[in-house]
């Protein structure tokens, strides 16, 4: 292959099914593997002196032959002893092994040794293969990718996902959540027979429903004029095709025993055969309603083993299933706190969603809202990966008609900022604002000489930090010894396309500087965003006022220090004038340290606090004519003042 391709692909690596497109001409193509089918299983087999992927991969799995590696999307990421790792393995036909640091390694004999592979080795020759079809398909060579991920997917699942590509030769120009692609495929209107474009003038909340092989994934997302944002997820690991097969086979297995007295379940081959033969009767069952198992080898004499199965036995069979299905979408629901009315629509995605039994149930569930199938269930998350992989790899005035002005594909949930001046929380990045970003503002220091800065970041809408969410700290030490407020710290804040959160403090003078990174588990949860924003809203009155309260506090206290300061330097005292100003200063601190908070009510405290002022502001004014007028000025030993200036105002303290 001589030429490259200067475009990148799109890539859904699946835990059971991967698929590759590629959205060129402005259109998105699908791209076939060596067998014409437009999506892979996700697996690898080490068989013989070759090592297979895909398709024939799975045949082998399917007639029972060991050495099929796949779920490395379910390690990935992971620790060896983490628990859900610990869960899956007992269900793997192959056998995982702690590495060095904890690390998974897949054991695997091969050639005569056993050969121990990372997870993300195994995800590469996946991703090697799609590269290689897209590479025959466009007669290119293709270096680039933008590959999906599910949405709570965390930072280390990620990054070996990344790796996983760059082991495959492709750099992974982004990862994005692939009901997010789902979305905007759905919003682009691409891959939707009519061609018509979905809601990108006006805000709409859509559900996609991506019902897989292993896993269930439920996620409301607001596509708004180009941009697209996760507004809750929730799902279930381990729900998906596969428990439909093992109900159907578990009852085939029951129906062997009962008729013919065989123990077909003790026999993995014959197992293996049964459940491949489950998954086509199932798959065809979506679409007839009655539908033939048979299979030879599993009865003596040569007999065929024959089953009809009807749909509505896989649907008795799988009741709980769907049950379960439901209940996580009205948790999504109730996370993103919308009603299914509310719903523009449900986005039906990954190959289990064809079921008839379920579909119907999420119709009944949201009351005649339209069930999308717009979108190809298999096929959507690739194609927004690849939309969103042609935006990414063309310049912005060559960008195609239909995706010009998708500009983004995720946001910040929360408002991100650090904390000053004691509890105030100053915001960098506003919530909502478009991912990837970066933001620098300029702090200084609040005393004298002072050696380092703390910097404490928060996320949240309130604007004190107290009732915000701690992200993380640390300290710029060693910068340089100044009065307060003349260093200059530079603090930028800076959130990759992948969500990842980095800050940076400098100080150039001293040319210091220090950095930190949030990891995406530091972040507050779905559910605690909402909240977080609920009360934001709730508390509105009583944080302005609080905050007014802060301010007011601490000028007030600034101006108590300084008269401290004044009548302790009086050569004779106060005088009795000064004194009577002074008299309402004990009470006056103690309500400015004790009472304050408790004033909630606006019009109250800004009563209060001018009534505080007032009096402060004429015993100051008192105090520094008795302190200038008393202190004997350089060159003027000893002269009194003059009192006859005396301009102060006469009406008497209250
Ligand atoms: P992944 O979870 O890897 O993303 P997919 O979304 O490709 O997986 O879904 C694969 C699952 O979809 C498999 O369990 C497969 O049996 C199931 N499936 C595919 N086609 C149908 C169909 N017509 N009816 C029911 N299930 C189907
Ligand atoms: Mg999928």
């Amino acid at each position: 292959m001589t030429q490259d391709f200067d475009g990148a692909i799109g890539i859904d690596l699946g835990t059971t099914f991967s698929c590759v497109a590629v959205f060129l001409h402005n259109q998105a193509e699908v791209i076939p593997n060596d067998l014409g089918n437009r999506t892979t299983p996700s697996c690898v087999a080490f068989h013989g002196d070759d090592v297979l992927v895909g398709d024939a991969a799975k045949n082998l799995a399917a007639r029972g032959v060991p050495g099929v590696i796949y779920d490395a999307k379910r390690m990935i990421g992971h620790r060896f002893s983490d628990k859900s790792l610990q869960e899956d393995s007992k269900r793997w036909p192959f056998a995982v092994a702690a590495g060095e640091g904890d690390k998974v390694l897949i054991q695997v004999p091969f050639k005569g040794e056993t050969l121990a592979l990372a997870p993300e080795q195994i995800s590469a020759k996946v991703l090697a293969y799609l590269r290689e079809c897209a590479e025959k398909h466009l007669g290119k060579r293709v270096t680039k990718a933008v590959i999906t991920v599910p949405a709570y997917f965390n930072d280390a699942q990620r990054e070996r996902t990344k790796a996983a590509a760059t082991i495959a030769g492709l750099e992974a120009l982004r990862v994005v959540n692939e009901p997010t692609a789902a979305a905007l495929c759905y919003g682009l209107g691409i891959g939707s027979g009519a061609g018509e474009s979905h809601g990108t003038d006006k805000a709409i909340d859509v559900v996609v429903f991506d019902f897989g092989g292993g896993t269930f994934d439920v996620s409301v997302i607001t596509i708004d004029s180009g941009s697209f944002a996760v507004r809750a997820t929730a799902g279930d690991t381990h729900l998906g095709g596969q428990d439909v097969d093992t109900n159907l086979l578990n009852h085939v297995l029951a129906d062997i025993q009962k008729r013919y007295q065989v123990d077909a379940a003790a026999n993995p081959r014959l197992v293996a055969k049964l459940r491949a033969a489950c998954e086509r009767v199932k798959r065809a069952l979506s679409h007839s309603t009655s539908e033939e198992l048979a299979m030879d080898g599993i009865l003596p004499q040569g007999e065929e083993y024959l089953l009809t199965l009807s749909r509505a036995k896989l649907e008795e069979l799988n009741a709980a299933v769907f049950d379960k299905c439901l209940e996580v979408v009205k948790r999504a629901l109730k996370d993103a706190a919308l009603k299914p009315d509310e719903i523009a629509e449900v986005i039906l995605v990954g190959g289990s969603s064809r079921i008839p039994r379920l579909q119907e149930r999420l119709s009944a569930l949201f009351k005649g809202k339209r069930l999308s199938n717009s979108v190809h269930p298999d096929e959507a998350v690739a194609i927004g990966a690849a939309v969103q992989a042609s935006i990414l790899s063309t310049a912005p005035e060559q960008q195609s008609s239909r995706t010009a002005g998708v500009v983004l594909m995720d946001v910040v949930p929360l408002s991100i900022g650090v904390e000053i001046d004691k509890g105030k929380f100053d915001v960098l990045i506003p919530r909502n604002t478009t991912i990837p970003y970066k933001a620098t503002k300029e702090y200084s220091t609040v005393e004298d000489n002072q050696e380092d800065v703390d910097i404490v970041v928060y996320e949240g809408e309130r604007p004190q930090t107290k009732h915000n969410h701690k992200l993380g700290e640390f300290a710029l030490e060693g910068i340089t010894r100044a009065p307060q407020g003349d260093p200059t710290i530079t603090v930028t804040f800076s959130v990759d396309a992948d969500g990842l959160l980095t800050i940076t403090a400098t100080e150039a003078l001293a040319n210091k500087s220090k950095s930190l990174t949030v990891e995406s588990s530091e972040h507050l949860s779905e559910a605690e965003v909402r909240q977080m924003i609920e009360m934001a809203a709730k508390f509105q009155k009583e944080d302005a006022a609080s905050l007014r309260a802060d301010d007011a506090r601490a000028a007030l206290q600034g101006q108590f220090e300084e008269l401290d300061r004044l009548v302790a330097r009086l050569p004779g005292g106060p005088s009795a004038k000064l004194q009577k100003r002074l008299k309402f200063v004990p009470h006056g601190k103690e309500w400015l340290a004790r009472k304050l908070d408790q004033c909630k009510d606006t019009a109250e405290l800004e009563g209060k606090l001018g009534k505080l002022t007032k009096l402060l502001e004429k015993a100051l004014k008192r105090a520094r004519k008795e302190s200038s007028r008393k202190r004997p000025r350089a060159g003027e030993a000893g002269e009194g003042g003059n009192d006859s200036s005396e301009e102060e105002d006469s009406n008497e303290d209250e």
